[in-house]
This record gives structure tokens, C-alpha cells and sequence, in this order.
């Protein structure tokens, strides 16, 4: 029955979206990784309960706008999936379910006008930094803003940085061992371009030129986030070209783990397109900075004269939609006198997840502020992350506890540990 309806309603999809459901046996052992289960206790805001609703939904006994409530609440972190011991690829099933519940329920004026405000403005590092800057110079009249959009407010930055304009081509240091391309992340140039140079400098110094091509775009995540896959499939087609267009390499990095996952959809983004091939192509080439530095074989840094515990916090992005947990630890262990934290619930996601913090900044908040105890708990003096999102909502969690741990990203304490011994 599924089948059939999956097939009409969703082409190549569908298959994928059936087998999520199918492969389901309801045994629970997904729940205590799911962040609403943890926070709600609610049956319909775990995997189980939303498979079971979102099959319903296809089904036809239930209304998109009935399901909607808990569907929406999911974070998409996929912490489902890598505790599921049936192997139900949960991912295969929310995302085409969101762009056709997009397409078939009712949102109101407020929540279309938000949602176009982020597809507009967060994708386009232009219009996202003139609109920060407009918001950070706004900011002494939040007290008169609704809760909604206050919460977004209270993520900013305290001063936007300078804009950093990145060279096309950033040589390798010594001998070149690899050529690679980066993706720059649409937020994270913006809010922290600091990340770009020190993921430039420490793929330099370990001989890896890297080439920068000025006419990427967004990578789609957001889109297909919101479920606006026509929006996604148009962003993924000119990044298609972009990075075919960048001479030979040996890989696509990314530093953003949501980026680094968004370009990884392609792949089931075209599935039965006549772009699935290059998409294939593509997805073979992508690799999280990482990974890639970890294959590579890194160049030992000098390291710290005194001895520092850095906490790594997993981005859902990274450690459960592309199955990188242990790359980023090997790194960070090989700098000397770095002591590696582990926080409880490493699994379970800080609430930022792409635009899941200004959407729903109640249940972020609760997440964001289980996280920053569990980290601020390891006793560490700085947390190192790989993901923009997590970044910004961990370091202003352990604001609001009044801790003074730094968050970075890992490859800003690399780079740090090769400065160290220049
Ligand atoms: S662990 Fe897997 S099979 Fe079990 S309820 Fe969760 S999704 Fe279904
Ligand atoms: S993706 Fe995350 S929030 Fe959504 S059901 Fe799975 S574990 Fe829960």
C-alpha cells in the first residue's frame, strides 16, 4: 500500500521514504537518543511516533496539518539513526516527507513571512551581513520584540566582522601533497570568517593547495531544510558546475558540517535526474576537513607549553548524517599537552540545527542549556566543534550560565597548535 503511494506521490523517492517505514520494528531503542523525546517525554515527538504520523499522513487518515505540530519539532539531527540497531534510514523519510508537507498544509502569514526572510537572507552572505549589522545597531529596542523573533536577536554577535575576501587560490606550504576545493559556508563567512583562514593555513601547512572558486553559492541545505527542494535543486546546480569547473582534485572540503551534509544530499536530491550521476561524482569528492586531514595523515603540530582540556562537542551534521566522530578526535589528540574531554551525551544535539534555534527557540534553549552543563561538567578550558551552527548556540548557552569556556572550531585550535611552534 505504502508503495504504491510513495511511488505516485514521489517518484525515486519514494522507495527510500518506504523502506524508512517498513524497516521500523517499533522497538524503542531510538528514544533515548531523540532531543524532544529527551525534553518532551512524548511519544509523537520521538522517531517512532513521527515514522508512525508521517506514515499515517501518506496513508491518508491523517492531515499534514495534524502531523505537523511534531514533525516540525524534529531537529533532523539523525541521532535516530545511529542508535537504531534496524537500520532505518530516518533522513530518507523526513526530507522528501517535508518538502511534500510544505507544499500541502497551511502555514500562516507570520510563519511564511519568516520563512522567507531566512531563505532570502541566510543563503546570501551579502543580505545576511547588511541585515546582522541592521540588527545589531537595533538592538537596545529588543525588549519591545515578540519572543519570536528576540530569540534570533539574542544569537548575534555583540560586532559583525570584517568581511575576509578569501584569494582563488591558497597555496600549499613545502611540497604539495593534495589539491582541494572549499565550500565557505554562507553563514559562517559571515559570522566567523576567522574559521576560513585558519582551515586555509592549516591545509597549507600540511601541503594542500586549495582552491576557493569566487562563484560558489549556497549549498542548498537550508532549502531542503524547509523543505523548498525546487530552491535547494537550483543552488546544488550551479555548485554542480562550480566545483566540476575547479580543475583536478582530490576533494571537496567543507568545514560546516550542515554544509558538508547538504552537499552529501545531492545525491538523493537528483536520484532518478538526469543530474544524478554528477551528483554521484560529487558526493565521492566530498569530505569534511577532517576527514580529510585525517586520511591525509596530519603534520604534527608544535602544540601548548602547559597542558589544555578541550571538550569536543559532536555537530549532529557531522557525527550522525555523515558518520564522522572519530577524525576530529584523532586531530585534537595529536596536539601535544592536549587533554581530550568527553561530555555526557556526546549523541544528543546542542538545539541548533540549521534554523531549528530561531524556530523554535523554547526547546533550543532547553537543549542548548543540557549541553552547555554537560560540557562546562568536563572541566574544560575550551570546546572545539565543526559546525558554525553548533558553534554560536554552544558558546551563547555557556554565556548564559556565566562560563568563561571558549568555543572554537577544531580547526581553529589546530591552527593555533602550528602558530604555537612557529
Ligand atoms: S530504533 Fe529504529 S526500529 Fe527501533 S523504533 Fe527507533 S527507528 Fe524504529
Ligand atoms: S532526527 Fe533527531 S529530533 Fe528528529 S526524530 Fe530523529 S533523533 Fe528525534
Amino acid at each position: 500500500m505504502l508503495h504504491k503511494i510513495q511511488a505516485e506521490k514521489f517518484g525515486s523517492r519514494g522507495e527510500g521514504m518506504a523502506h524508512a517505514v517498513e524497516a521500523c520494528v517499533h522497538c524503542g531503542f531510538c528514544l533515548p537518543t531523540c532531543p524532544t523525546y529527551l525534553t518532551m517525554g512524548e511519544e509523537m515527538d520521538s522517531p517512532r511516533g513521527r515514522i508512525f504520523l508521517m506514515k499515517e499522513v501518506l496513508e491518508g487518515n491523517l492531515s499534514v496539518d495534524q502531523a505537523a505540530p511534531y514533525v516540525d519539532r524534529c531537529l533532523g539531527c539523525l541521532a535516530c539513526e545511529t542508535s537504531c540497531p534496524s537500520g532505518v534510514r530516518y533522513g530518507h523519510l523526513i526530507s522528501p516527507y517535508r518538502a511534500y508537507a510544505q507544499k500541502n498544509r497551511k502555514n500562516n502569514l507570520f510563519q511564511k513571512t519568516f520563512r522567507w526572510l531566512l531563505m532570502e537572507s541566510l543563503p546570501h552572505p551579502g543580505r545576511f551581513r547588511f541585515l546582522l549589522q541592521m540588527a545589531v545597531f537595533s538592538r537596545p529596542l529588543q525588549g519591545l520584540l515578540p519572543r519570536m523573533l528576540r530569540s534570533p536577536l539574542s544569537l548575534l554577535p555583540k560586532t559583525i566582522p570584517k568581511e575576509d575576501d578569501l584569494p582563488e587560490i591558497f597555496p600549499a606550504k613545502g611540497d604539495q601533497r593534495a589539491r582541494v576545493a572549499l565550500l565557505t559556508g554562507c553563514a559562517q563567512q559571515v559570522l566567523a570568517p576567522e574559521i576560513n583562514r585558519a582551515t586555509l593555513r592549516v591545509l597549507s601547512e600540511n601541503g594542500v593547495e586549495v582552491v576557493i572558486p569566487k562563484s560558489q553559492g549556497c549549498c542548498g541545505a537550508l532549502a531542503m531544510h524547509l523543505g523548498e527542494v525546487e530552491r535547494a535543486k537550483i543552488s546544488a546546480r550551479k555548485n554542480l558546475e562550480v566545483f566540476e569547473n575547479a580543475g583536478p582534485l582530490d576533494a571537496i572540503v567543507t568545514n560546516a558540517a550542515g554544509c558538508g551534509s547538504g552537499l552529501s544530499e545531492y545525491r538523493d536530491l537528483f536520484h532518478g535526474e538526469p543530474e544524478e550521476e554528477r551528483a554521484k561524482n560529487l558526493f565521492a569528492l566530498v569530505q569534511d576537513v577532517s576527514l580529510f586531514l585525517h586520511n591525509l595523515g596530519l603534520k604534527k603540530p608544535s602544540g601548548w607549553p602547559e597542558p589544555r582540556k578541550i571538550a569536543y562537542h559532536d555537530a549532529c551534521h557531522l557525527s550522525h548524517a555523515q558518520g564522522v566522530r572519530e577524525a576530529p578526535r584523532e586531530l585534537l589528540r595529536s596536539i601535544p599537552n592536549l587533554i581530550l574531554m568527553e561530555p555526557l551525551e556526546w549523541e544528543v544535539c546542542c538545539g541548533s540545527a540549521g534554523t531549528y534555534n530561531l524556530e523554535h527557540p523554547e526547546t533550543a534553549d532547553l537543549l542548548g542549556q543540557r549541553k552547555a552543563k554537560n560540557l562546562a561538567d568536563t572541566g574544560a578550558d575550551a570546546v572545539a566543534t565543526g559546525n558554525i551552527g553548533c558553534l554560536v548556540q554552544v558558546r551563547n548557552q555557556l554565556e548564559k550560565t556565566g562560563s568563561n569556556i571558549h568555543v572554537f572550531h577544531t580547526m581553529q585550535i589546530l591552527e593555533e597548535a602550528y602558530r604555537n611552534g612557529a
